[in-house]
This record gives structure tokens, sequence and C-alpha cells, in this order.
């Protein structure tokens, strides 16, 4: 039996009661977690705080060295941890292994990210009022952070938290999606068992009576770190109290396809924008404004594209789109496609489901106040929508409660340049779709899409280091 496990600290507990949780696709247990309790919480901030006192004195070589043993390890274990993510979530096998992938870049890249973050010094006699002293500022770490992680990337963005957070001398206590406890139990394990680690500064806990609620409001972690939906976010917010807090919630991506773009391609990329993971990413290409001029070509070239998907297994190699995650999901995505449909919205291609399988679906004469349009989908669900221009798709996209990712095919500079500055988001993508991330780029929303930026050096800037001041007079 695949069973994830507490670690308080370095320390496995052993527990008596353990939650299944099911492959999405086949309903086989894949793995179980143990129930946590407030005491656990307790047991492990306590461990945490104490650990911090040696990751800040540990040498940076030793912290560099322990997550590039990690990487190493991972990459030897590259095929087991794919499969530990089709497993759990359902993401079909050839994009668990590209998530396995980024997963190990990002450890290495936390790595040698350290290695050139640094203070400045400067000159205190710059104002009048200055004298002549030694003044700088240094990074110095935060002690503890809390890390709280989504089902879609159960790998990558655990990953994204613990690598800068304890190579930059934290101590770290995660609690994972309940989705997906054995991948992120599986990753924490090669921390914890490296000989490079630094005693009690990783600690994992699984969900519980009461556990949230004493992650967020207790005083031991100087930041916590979300990544997950915005009413989660808005209630962490609420309960954390002084703190650093850093969230990356959700989003409705949005592109604009210009006459002047080259359509077939676009198409292409759009269709693995929209389908991606089920279109359960955060920015996950959601609606897609089109010249009207080049509407009906584009409409036919993007129904070309979805159909060319393969649908079903996610263990079979060759598919592109497995389950969603689980009934509720589902159910959500056909209410809303229902709704839409009865105020008008007809479907293009797609539409239904075989169990949590859904189909690829493109939705047309759809208004921007539907739920599929305006609210997070979350689910392999696209609206096409004609603009007679820039100006008027530039409106649509920024009449948005989210502020993600979005993105611009045109082959005009003069417009590209433009929606640089004009789109309203925490990132814009000329000639290719919203859903485009490398992981060594600043990640992170505007407006109820979050507040803070992740990628290992913005993560470590941010959120896990803080500024120290220091004046030396002679
Ligand atoms: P979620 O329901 O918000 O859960 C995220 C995490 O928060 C899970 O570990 C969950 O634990 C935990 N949680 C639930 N209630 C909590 C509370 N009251 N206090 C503290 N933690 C709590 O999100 P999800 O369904 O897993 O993931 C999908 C969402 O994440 C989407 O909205 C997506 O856009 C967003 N997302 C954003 C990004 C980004 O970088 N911006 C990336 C990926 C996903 P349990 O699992 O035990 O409930």
């Amino acid at each position: 039996m695949n069973r994830a496990k507490i670690f308080l600290g370095s320390e496995c507990k052993s527990t008596q009661n353990y939650i299944e949780v099911k492959n999405p696709f086949n309903s086989n247990v894949v793995s179980s977690y143990p129930i946590c309790t407030t005491s656990d919480v307790e047991m492990a901030y306590l461990k945490a705080k104490s650990a911090s006192k040696e990751t800040k004195k540990s040498p940076l070589h030793q912290r560099v060295s322990w997550l590039e043993d990690v990487a190493n390890k991972l990459e030897e274990e590259s095929e087991k941890f794919a499969k530990l993510i089709c497993d759990e979530v359902g993401k079909p096998m050839i994009f668990a292994r590209g998530e396995v992938n980024r997963c190990i870049e990002t450890i290495r890249l936390s790595a040698h990210t350290m290695i050139t973050i640094s203070g400045e010094s400067f000159d205190t006699t710059a104002m009048p009022s200055g004298k002549k002293t030694l003044a700088f500022f240094k990074r110095v770490p935060v002690g503890v952070a809390l890390a709280i992680t989504p089902f879609n990337f159960p790998l990558n963005l655990v990953a994204h938290k613990i690598a800068p957070a304890l190579v930059s001398g934290n101590a770290v206590v995660l609690k994972p999606s309940s989705a997906a406890p054995l991948c992120a139990y599986s990753l924490a394990k090669l921390f914890i068992e490296s000989p490079y680690a630094v005693k009690d500064a990783l600690s994992v806990l699984y969900s519980g009576e009461g556990v949230n609620d004493a992650l967020v409001t207790s005083k031991t972690p100087r930041v916590i770190s979300f990544t997950g939906s915005v009413p989660v976010g808005n209630l962490i917010t609420k309960r954390a109290g002084i703190k650093k807090i850093a969230l990356e919630l959700g989003g409705n991506a949005a592109t604009f396809i210009d006459k002047s773009a080259n359509l077939k391609d676009a198409a292409k990329k759009c269709a693995i924008g929209a389908f991606v993971n089920s279109g359960q990413v955060c920015i996950s290409l959601q609606r897609i404004y089109v010249h009207v001029e080049v509407y009906d070509e584009f409409s036919k070239l993007l129904a070309d594209e979805s159909s060319k998907l393969v649908v079903g297994n996610p263990y079979d190699d060759k598919t592109f789109i497995g389950p969603m995650i689980d009934e509720d999901a589902v159910d959500k995505a056909k209410i809303w496609i229902a709704n839409a449909k009865q105020e008008g919205a007809k479907v293009l291609f797609g539409g239904s489901n075989e169990g949590l399988v859904m189909e690829p679906t493109i939705m047309v004469d759809v208004k921007e106040d539907m739920n599929i349009v305006c609210q997070e989908v979350f689910a392999p669900i696209v609206s096409l929508i004609a603009k007679n221009d820039y100006e008027d798709a530039l409106k649509s996209m920024n009449d948005s409660d989210f502020g993600l990712q979005y993105s611009i095919f045109t082959n005009n500079l003069a417009t590209a340049s433009k929606a640089i500055d004009d789109l309203d988001a925490g990132g814009v993508v000329i000639n290719d779709i919203p859903t485009l991330r490398f992981d060594i780029q600043p990640y992170g929303g505007f407006k109820q899409s979050g507040i803070g930026k992740e990628g290992p050096k913005f993560a470590i800037e941010d959120d896990y280091t803080e500024v120290k001041s220091v004046v030396i007079c002679s």
C-alpha cells in the first residue's frame, strides 16, 4: 500500500487512520494519507522553529548540495514519480513526465539562483543629513515558512515552494493537496533523507479537523506561501494575522487572435492551451477573442485541431486529455455549459463526457457575463468571441476580476508592443498561448489572481528572505 506519512521534522510519525485516494480514471485506490490533528501542527511548528536556528547557520554549499542531491535522485526515479502523478490526479503520462522534468529543473534552478542572491551597499552621505559610514543590507532567511499546495501540479508546485525556501536557509511546514498526498510525501522524503539535509528542516502534514486554521493562524511561520483557489486565498488572508502572505490564485486567461496572425499556428497552440490537463491549469486558455474578419476561418481550424486530441486513459502514452479531478468538477462544468446553452450559447465542438473524462469543448455565441466566460472554469471548455478590432478585444480581456496571464497572436509589431503595456495581468505572451510558463520567470497574478511572484529568484527575494539593514560607524 502506497501510504503518505506525517513528517514531524525529519521524524516519520506512525498513525492509525488513513484516508484513501482513488485514481480519477479507473477509481483504483492508489494511495492514502493519515488524518492530522492540531497537536501535529504544534509539534511540526515546534520542530521547525528549532530547526530554523540551524538552517540559517548551515553553509550555503551544503544547502546547494542538498538540492542537487534531491534533483539527481528525482532524475533517477523520474518514471516512478510520473506514474505517481498520473495515479493520484489522472494527469496523462506524457504531461506527468513533463512535470517531473520541470520539477527537477525548478530544484536545480533554486540551488543555482541562491548562489547569486546577495545584499547591496550604499552611500549614507547621499543626503545632507547623512554622514560617512559603511552601510549595506543583507538578505536573511525569514525563519519558518508554511507552504500550501494545490492538486493540479502536485510535484512541481511543491518544489516551487520548498526548494527556494530551504536553500535560502528556512525551515518549512508543507501541507499538500489531499488529492495528491503521495506525490508530496515522496518528494519530501527525498529532501529529508538526503545526506546533506538539515535535521528537522522540513515537516509534512495533511488535512484533519482544525488543521488548516491552526497552520494559518499560528504565529510561528513568518510567511505563508499559498497556491490554490481565490476563495481559500481569501480565507487565509482573513485568518493569517501579521505575516507575509504570497498568494498564487486562479485566473480566466484570454488571448486575442489578430487578423495579421498565423491562424493555423495560433489554432494549434490554442487547442493545447485550452485543453491541456483538462483545462485544470491556472493559466488555462478560457477566452479566445478573434478578429471578426478571421473568426470563421479560425473557428474551423480550432475545431479541427481539437478533434485531433486523444481523449481517455491517462496511462496511455497517446492520451492528451485524461480525467478531471473529481465528480464535483465535472458536474460544475456540465451545469455551466447547460446554463450557457439555455441563454443562447452553442457547442461548436465536444460538450459531453464519459465518467470524469470530458471532451475538449468549444463554445460559441456566448455572452461575456456567462460563468463559462467570466469565472474560472477549470475544465476543458473554451469560448470563442468575435471582436471588431484590438481595442474592442482589449476592453473585454481586461474586464475581469482576474489578471494572471494574457496573450496576443499578431504579426503587427505596434499592436504587440501596445498589448504588453495594455494588458492588465502578471504575464503577457506574444504569439503563443497565455498557458506558457517557464519556471525561471517571475510568475504571479494581478487583481484577484494573487499577490507576489513565484520563480526561484523572485520567491527567495519576495517570500523567503527579509532585508536586514546594517550601518557600521567608525
Ligand atoms: P484549493 O481547493 O484552493 O486547495 C489548495 C490547497 O489549500 C489544498 O492543499 C487544500 O487542502 C488547502 N486548503 C483548503 N482549505 C483551506 C483553508 N481553509 N486554509 C488553508 N488551506 C486550505 O485549490 P485546488 O482545487 O487544489 O487547486 C485549484 C486552484 O488552484 C485553481 O483555482 C487554480 O487556478 C489555482 N492554482 C493557481 C496557481 C498559480 O500559480 N496561480 C497554480 C495552480 C493552481 P485540501 O486539498 O486538503 O482541501
